[in-house]
């Protein structure tokens, strides 16, 4: 989709930190980390926000690839966070859908 940054960064014509890729989704590292591992997971598709997944095998693929940005990144054991912001009031302000993988410290106890 034009003017969407993620939909950039896909395509290649905005760089970033590659973590995971498949057919279906793309994963790289946050540009303002809020954890020493902080990773997005976007579905290659344009899809604005979770309210717009009407294909319920996309969110299987996005499942996919937390787990393998887990596993790539060392924290399956240690454990994780996967946080999805969706809209104004969700803290969305990309609105391309995607999931922040958050781990590698202990984490704020505090989400709301
Ligand atoms: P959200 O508030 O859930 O929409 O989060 C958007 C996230 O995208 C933020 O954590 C930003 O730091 C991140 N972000 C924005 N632009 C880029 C970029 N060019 N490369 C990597 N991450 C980005
Ligand atoms: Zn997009």
């Amino acid at each position: 989709m034009e003017d969407c940054i993620f939909c950039k960064i896909i395509a290649g014509d905005i760089p970033s930190s590659r973590v995971y890729e498949d057919e279906d989704v793309y994963a790289f590292d946050d540009i303002e980390p809020q954890a020493p591992v902080h990773t997005l997971v976007v579905p290659k598709m344009h899809v604005a926000t979770l309210n717009d997944i009407d294909d319920n095998s996309l969110w299987n693929s996005m499942l996919k690839g937390i787990r393998e940005v887990a596993r790539i990144k060392g924290i399956v054991e240690s454990g994780y966070r996967v946080v999805v912001n969706c809209g104004e009031q969700g803290g969305q302000i990309v609105m391309h859908l995607h999931v922040h993988v958050l781990g590698g410290k202990r984490l704020d106890d505090k989400m709301g």
